[in-house]
């Protein structure tokens, strides 16, 4: 590892670089990385240079195994000239991490978790996750040749359970509370040697910030005005804003843009603590959403991410199931299959212009975190119409649909 240390987003304590335990013993505030020099973007991109090579100067890693790598990150940052019309934005940009290898952006994290976890010596890695970080971890970690531990909720159903478990990782399903689930591995991990790649560790929050690395870079180091972001754990989150802040303190970008946090409003302490002016996130006793990926009752790193989106002058909104149904059928308009939580920020932006809070002209990038297709049970929320006919009423019913058309 290159000179470099943990610092604890809560009290300030320092940590070696070299722990695995995410966390202060102090304040049990998350950990982060600092004290990496900067330097520069390496040149070109996968297949010929993988994330990590490519931003490896902003990485602690003093050596890096392209093995490990699924070809994660460079994903498209997608246009929509109609949505930012419609919104009155001056521009709209979907970061599209639907297209990473495991379809989702926790790819980037894992990358970056299971490289310090070599780094380490460890051999063995495990997570905590209700699907996205889970089929993650499983896929990186075979790929890798760890033993790979992956715990999930009892409840989860068999939908979500095959595209973990076809990567042959350990996967036990676990009744109890969710929420400790989290504080209960890490603790475990420790005593018996396993490296823990949840939510928000500092690893996979040091790969998050390549999201932010790759939109200073596809707008041509322009900063946006807003980044509206899904929040869950919150180290995604985390992860882009430090991103952000690596490229300024490294001359790269002149500025900050501000930050929307979004969580869905069955399953909002974050947004609730935001509101009340409250410092600390307090546990959501009766979380009710169908969207799963972002419902995490108590946010390990919630108190963090007020912090942050404070001291920033940014907001934290809240979508209901509806809403992001809704959204999710109009990103679907612009040729992009999200989850819902993936679409939760576009229905965030359009209460947020309503509110006054995102201004006319403004240029907004939004976090499709997910692909539509990890949670086709949320199809059912959709009245989709599809018509049916027979061979000979073919063209009478193409002409039923398009009276117009023909020539
Ligand atoms: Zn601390």
């Amino acid at each position: 590892m290159k000179k470099s240390f943990l610092i604890c987003t809560g009290c300030g304590r320092t940590w070696p670089v070299t722990r695995a335990f995410p966390r202060c013993d102090f304040c049990a505030e998350p950990l982060e990385v600092r004290g990496v020099v900067p330097g520069r973007i390496r040149g070109s991109r996968f297949p010929h240079r993988t994330l990590l090579e490519r931003y490896r100067d902003f990485f602690p890693f003093r050596t890096l195994n392209g093995e490990l790598s699924l070809g994660e990150g460079f994903t498209p940052l997608v246009r929509s000239a109609r949505l930012a019309g419609a919104t009155g934005l001056g521009d709209l940009f979907f970061k599209n991490e639907t297209v990473n290898p495991t379809w989702s952006f926790k790819d980037r994290g894992t990358v970056s978790g299971v490289q310090h976890a070599l780094c380490l010596g460890y051999d063995r890695i495990g997570t905590v996750s209700s699907g996205n970080m889970a089929a993650s971890v499983a896929a990186y970690g075979a790929r890798a040749g760890l033993k790979t531990f992956v715990l999930v909720s009892a409840a989860l159903p068999a939908e979500k359970i095959a595209p973990i478990a076809i990567h042959g990782p350990v996967l036990i399903r676990v009744d109890g509370d969710y929420g400790e689930l989290y504080f209960r591995s890490i603790e475990i991990g420790k005593r018996r040697g396993i490296y823990f790649i949840n939510s928000d560790v500092p690893f996979r929050v040091e790969g998050s910030k390549t999201i932010a690395f790759e939109i200073c870079e596809q707008l041509r180091f322009r900063v946006p005005d807003w980044v509206v972001v899904p929040v869950s754990a919150g180290g995604n989150l985390r992860g882009i804003i430090k991103g952000f802040e690596e490229f300024r303190h490294a001359g790269l970008i002149a500025a900050m843009p501000r930050f929307a946090a979004v969580q869905a409003a069955g399953c909002a302490p974050v947004y609730r603590a935001f509101r009340e002016g409250s410092e600390r996130v307090q546990r959501v006793e009766r979380p009710e959403t169908l969207a799963h990926a972002i419902e995490n009752p108590f946010p390990p790193s919630g108190n963090e991410v007020l912090r942050k989106i404070r001291a920033m002058g940014g907001v934290v909104a809240a979508v209901s199931d509806e809403e992001m149904i809704a959204a999710q059928r109009e990103l679907a308009g612009e040729g992009i299959l999200a989850q819902p939580e993936g679409a939760a920020p576009i229905a965030a932006v359009r209460s947020l212009a309503e509110e006054g809070r995102i201004t006319r002209g403004e240029t907004v990038v939004c976090i499709v975190t997910g692909g539509g297709l990890k949670y086709t049970a949320a199809f059912d929320f959709h009245r989709f119409r599809v018509a049916g006919c027979t061979l000979s009423t073919l063209e009478d019913h193409i002409l039923s649909e398009d009276p117009g058309g023909g020539g």
